[in-house]
């Protein structure tokens, strides 16, 4: 079912080579921009008409209006499962506890007498949060969206999923009952890429935002590259991914279902064990066939996925060249199941979210941990970060130097600007000290 890579024997190829080995989804971003260009446009021209025509074409549903009626928001709150609703709660309250530490406090630094840069960090004013909402619905990930807007202190914030035909062209309820839950009653019936215009452009329904978060399909990611600029984006949160560094102390039980829970999520999702143990190779192997035949998704998800180019037994020489596979690889979600997996998990560079020995699964962080499941993909971990409340602040320099100050360092200035051909640029100095450029004392 799943494919194996022999990488032991010949010392590993550095960087890009060594990634070149290593397997990854076709996820072609580019291809898409194709696609989604005239969908944006056209709801650039056409706002909520557009945003209805596409709604009946992907996703199969008549709908009259995008925004969500407020009451069909607290009526899904009245109708959650109890069960559903505690688990909720937890995953909100973890999370808070988590993001609200995020939060920076501003800095003020004094560089001479009289002169200081202090670092305002500022909340975006309007963002739109992408639930994903076409094979599977994630109310989850409006906790994960949500939940650090609201500790940066975002003022306005919009949540949009797709509408869902089994629910009358609403987004799923439980996704609505939780935007009741945190307080957000500004929602949404779009997905895809039009959903990403619709925040990027405004409609008559819905104001543009500033930024817009949130994980998506390939459309999504898609229309996210192609808004980027007039829109704000977090990072390109793909297909999802799994990769576990195990060695022989790992249980092939543990390691086999983890693999297993990322494949549920999508045929192009990627699940890649690491390890230089040949026997939890076989063992693991040989813990799929049974776990998988007594879960569901089987046919169109998770066989696709394990099967596919993008999932792999990769196999080391140690736990040096294992990291090394790792870092390279750049994983969304890596697993540590070593011996001393705290000290392993402290020499990884590259992934989005680290797991750290047997009981610290994939699952716990995707709910209840109280990190954050939205996680660049495809690599991208290897220079960007998860979403946190740092994505929805910005850092303005805020320079404040007194006369003397500024006299101290003008010579330097201007010397700078005449080196760089900008003389305009000293002359505001000049002008401020009689056109004498002040000598330092
Ligand atoms: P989605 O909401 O991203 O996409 C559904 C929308 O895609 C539909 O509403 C439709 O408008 C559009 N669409 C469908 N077919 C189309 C077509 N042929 N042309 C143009 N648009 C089309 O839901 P999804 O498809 O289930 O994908 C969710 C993705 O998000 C999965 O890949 C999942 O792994 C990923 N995910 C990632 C994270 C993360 O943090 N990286 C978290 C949760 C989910």
């Amino acid at each position: 079912m799943i494919s194996r890579i022999d990488l032991r024997g010949d010392a590993l190829p550095e960087g890009g080579a060594l990634r070149d080995l290593l397997p990854r989804a076709e996820f072609d971003v580019e291809a898409a921009l194709e696609k989604v260009r005239p969908i944006c446009e056209d709801v650039r021209h056409r706002g909520t008409a557009a945003l209805i025509d596409y709604a009946r074409r992907f996703d199969g549903v008549e709908i009259e209006r995008v925004r969500v009626p407020v009451e069909a928001l607290h009526s899904a709150l009245d109708e959650l499962d109890p069960a559903v609703r505690a688990a909720l709660e937890e995953s909100i309250r973890r999370a808070r506890i988590v993001h609200r530490e995020q939060r920076r406090t501003d800095t003020t630094t004094k560089v001479v007498p009289g002169g200081t840069v202090t670092e305002r960090w500022v909340p975006v004013e309007r963002v739109g949060l992408y639930v994903p909402g076409g094979r599977s619905v994630y109310p989850s990930s409006v906790v994960m969206n949500v939940v650090p807007a609201q500790e940066a202190g975002v003022e306005s914030l919009a949540v949009t999923s797709p509408p869902q035909a089994d629910f009358g062209g609403l987004p799923h309820p439980t996704i609505l009952a939780t935007c009741a839950l945190l307080g957000v009653d500004e929602v949404y019936a779009a997905g895809g890429a039009q959903a990403i215009a619709m925040f990027a452009y405004g409609t008559d329904e819905c104001r543009p935002a500033n930024l817009v978060t949130g994980p998506g399909n390939i459309y999504v990611a898609a229309a996210k590259r192609l808004l980027k600029g007039r829109i704000g984006i977090d990072s390109e949160a793909g297909p999802t991914e799994i990769a576990i560094l195990a060695d022989d102390t790992a249980d092939p039980v543990h390691v086999a279902a983890d693999l297993i829970s990322q494949a549920e999520h999508d045929p192009m999702a990627a699940a890649v064990l690491v390890t230089d143990s040949v026997e939890l190779a076989e063992k693991t192997e040989k813990e799929l066939e049974p776990q998988i035949a007594a879960t569901k998704h089987v046919e169109d998800r998770i066989v696709p996925a394990l099967s596919g180019r993008q999932s792999a037994i990769v196999l080391v020489d140690g736990l040096d060249e294992g990291l090394k596979v790792v870092d390279a690889y750049g994983a969304e979600h890596l697993e540590i199941q070593t011996a001393d997996a705290t000290a392993v998990a402290a020499r990884v560079r590259n992934a989005g979210a680290v797991f750290v020995g047997p009981y610290a699964p994939v699952s716990l962080g995707d709910y209840c941990a109280g990190s954050n499941h939205v996680l660049p993909t495809g690599g991208c971990a290897c220079h960007s970060s998860g979403l946190s409340v740092q994505s929805f602040l910005r850092g303005i320099h805020v320079v404040d130097y007194s006369r003397d100050a500024l006299a101290e360092v003008a010579h330097h200035v201007v010397t700078l600007a005449e080196a760089e051909d900008l003389p305009a640029h000293g002359a505001a100095l000049k002008a401020r000290f009689d056109w004498k450029v002040p000598q330092s004392k």
